[in-house]
C-alpha cells in the first residue's frame, strides 16, 4: 500500500483514523508535533496543531440514532396520553389495552417511515465511514488524499 503524499511525494502521512485518536489523546502530542512540518511551534502552537488535526480527521458523525430514541420516546408519549386519563377515569383493562394498541399502531407506522429515513442516512454515514477510513493526511504539505 503506497501511502506516500500524492502531492509533495512526502512519506510523514497519517491515516485519518490515526491522526484522529493521536490528535485526541494528550500522551502522543509531542510524537505527532515532531512529526509535523518544522514550522510549527512549540508549546501551546503543538496544542493548538493538534486540535486542528484531530478536527480535520475527524470521523463522521452517526446521528440517526437520535431519530430513532425520539421515535421510540414519542412511541411512549402516545401510549401514556391514553394510559394515563384511561387510568384516572378507572377504566384499568381498557386502558391498559387501548395504549398497547395504540403504541404498536404508533410504532408500526413510525417505523415505517423512519427505517425509510434511516435507510438513506445509515448509507450515507457507511459510505462517509468508508471514505474516512482511506483518507491519509500528509504531515509535510496537508494535503489530505486517498488510499485504496
Ligand atoms: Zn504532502
Amino acid at each position: 500500500m503506497n501511502t506516500a503524499c500524492p502531492k509533495c511525494g512526502a512519506a510523514d502521512t497519517q491515516s485519518f483514523a490515526i491522526a484522529n485518536k493521536a490528535g485526541t489523546s494528550s500522551g502522543s502530542v509531542a510524537g505527532l508535533g515532531m512529526t509535523a512540518d518544522g514550522s510549527i511551534g512549540v508549546g501551546r502552537g503543538f496544542s493548538t496543531q493538534q486540535t486542528e488535526i484531530a478536527k480535520l480527521t475527524q470521523p463522521p458523525a452517526n446521528v440517526f440514532w437520535v431519530q430513532e430514541i425520539v421515535f421510540i420516546v414519542l412511541c411512549l408519549v402516545v401510549m401514556l396520553m391514553i394510559l394515563i386519563p384511561s387510568l384516572l377515569a378507572g377504566y384499568y383493562v381498557i386502558g391498559i389495552v387501548a395504549s398497547l394498541l395504540a403504541g404498536a399502531a404508533a410504532g408500526w407506522f413510525g417505523w415505517q417511515k423512519l427505517s425509510r429515513d434511516t435507510t438513506k442516512a445509515r448509507a450515507a454515514y457507511k459510505a462517509a465511514l468508508l471514505k474516512w477510513e482511506h483518507s491519509w493526511l500528509c504531515l509535510r504539505c496537508g494535503n489530505t488524499y486517498y488510499v485504496r
